[in-house]
């Protein structure tokens, strides 16, 4: 009996080629094609079928859903045509934000973008010569600025440019250490966002891991009781998203550097972060920049350009001239490496680093802004929020930096705390996230907490519109 009826609904549905002829869809057809407006009936009328079989649609309501079926295929159509990748806001105040796709670029790297990606570029070409170049040469000149002139003087650093910082150690790993032995203290086998593994990558590479000391604690003599015929490569890993407190030692970076020095092996450091300013001049402790490590002696790091760089994902290979010039020579260099509109983003980024212009980067505003400036922006919003259906405060809170850097690092910030009368925090987040364009916040305690540090001031307007929207 049941199953007559749902039979019954079944026929009722009408056939694509019905839909295509359905004086309703025309326009449609007329603009997007059949092709598309038939995909989009498809899948229409099968969420239907899909309907009448779980019983959620039954003879009481499927004149109903039959009326709705050409709104429903124009849904379908507009969801399919626009695009899945958009601009959000942030709002949670990590600055690096993984899942929101870390550092944000500056002004400068995307005209360049636009002005080289967008036309035909000298990318591989040299133009006074008329001859095929190396792409390489856009950005040697700006990191021998940046890091040869004060690293290490006689020595010589070159850098390579790879598809993120994982590329970056593979590469190094399997240049330096392939089929030998890599030593790495234990308390540095880190995990880092995105699977990223230390042991992982190392066997990736052919390079065999030698771990060494415990997980709080790793002596110099640990590390040179394992070097043997087989070592090929001391790597030291910064532990980024995590630290390790109390009973604790690990060697100092010289004792590291003399140590590979006296056995004539190389030492690498995986930075991750790889800060090409002095993060103490905004008050920000614990973070190598790459060149303290390079001062120190260490022969290559590796480190992001999206994390404190402020560029678009790229990983560096920065280091003795004479090691970074095996990596090159290293086919796995040619499948791991960049393409133009990464060249162009990072030429764009590095120069504002050569000019020390670094306002021009927005990760270096971001962390550089202060609580007042933030508070008064907040003050702004709440006081345009003008209705009694939303509670907004403005309280003292803490940003992050994020993106496996500065673990310990936190900001003082200020915050828009919202609430509402019956509705949960969960709500208005999910309602912040449903607008136009997205708004992440953050949930703590019965509360959404919106943090203007890591929302663009030319976004306040919108959130302004979004709460808005929410009381109404
Ligand atoms: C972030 C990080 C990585 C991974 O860098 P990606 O650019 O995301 O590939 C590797 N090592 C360390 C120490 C990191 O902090």
């Amino acid at each position: 009996m049941k199953i007559d009826a749902k039979s019954d609904l079944f026929r009722k549905l009408p056939s694509v080629g019905e839909l295509l002829r359905a004086p309703e869809l025309a326009t449609f057809v007329a603009e997007e094609g059949p092709t598309a407006v038939a995909d989009a009936a498809r899948i229409v009328v099968a969420r239907l079928r899909e309907e009448i079989g779980a019983g959620r649609v039954n003879s009481g309501s499927i004149d109903l859903a039959l009326q709705g079926i050409p709104q429903a295929i124009e849904r379908q159509l507009r969801q399919e045509l626009s695009y899945s990748l958009r601009s959000v806001i942030n709002a949670t105040g990590v600055i690096l934000h993984t899942n929101l796709g870390r550092a944000p670029l500056g002004a400068a790297a995307l005209d360049h973008i636009q002005e080289t990606a967008g036309s035909y570029s000298n990318l591989e070409f040299d133009v006074a010569a008329g001859d095929r170049g190396k792409r390489d040469v856009h950005l040697e000149r700006l990191f021998q600025k940046l890091l040869d002139r004060e690293a290490s003087g006689s020595r010589g650093v070159s850098t390579i440019v790879v598809n993120n910082n994982a590329a970056a150690v593979l590469l190094a790993l399997n240049t330096l250490a392939e089929g030998g032995e890599v030593i790495v203290s234990r308390g540095e086998l880190v995990e880092i966002g995105g699977s990223f593994r230390i042991p992982d990558v190392m066997s990736k590479s052919g390079a065999a891991l030698r771990e060494v000391g415990t997980t709080n604690r790793t002596r110099l003599s640990d590390y040179e009781a394992a070097i043997n015929d087989r070592t090929r490569l001391l790597l030291r890993v910064h532990r980024s998203n995590f630290e390790i407190t109390g009973f604790t030692e690990q060697p100092a970076l010289e004792e590291l550097v003399q140590l590979a020095r006296k056995r004539g092996l190389p030492l690498m450091e995986d930075l991750g972060s790889g800060a090409l300013f002095d993060l103490h001049t905004i008050g920000i402790q614990g973070e190598p920049g790459v060149l303290d490590s390079l001062r120190q002696g260490v022969d290559a790091v590796t480190y992001s350009g999206d994390k404190l760089l402020g560029g678009p994902q790229a990983g560096m290979l920065s280091g003795r001239t004479d090691l970074i010039q095996r990596m090159r020579s290293n086919s796995l260099f040619r499948a791991l490496r960049v393409d133009k509109l990464t060249y162009a983003a990072l030429e764009a980024t590095l120069l504002s680093y050569v000019k020390r212009d670094y306002a021009a980067i927005p990760v270096f505003r971001m962390m550089s802004m202060l609580k007042e400036d933030i508070g008064a922006r907040a003050e702004a919003i709440a006081g345009k929020v003008k209705t009694s259906a939303i509670s907004v405060d403005v309280v003292d809170g803490e940003s992050v930096i994020g993106g496996g850097a500065v673990p310990s690092a936190v900001l003082p910030t200020r915050l828009l705390a919202l609430t509402m009368e019956g509705r949960s925090a969960d709500e208005i987040a999910t309602r912040l996230r449903g607008g136009d364009p997205p708004i992440i916040a953050r949930v703590e305690e019965g509360r959404v907490l919106l943090d203007l540090r890591t929302v663009f001031p030319e976004q306040d307007d919108c959130i302004v519109t979004a709460l808005q929207a929410l009381a109404g």
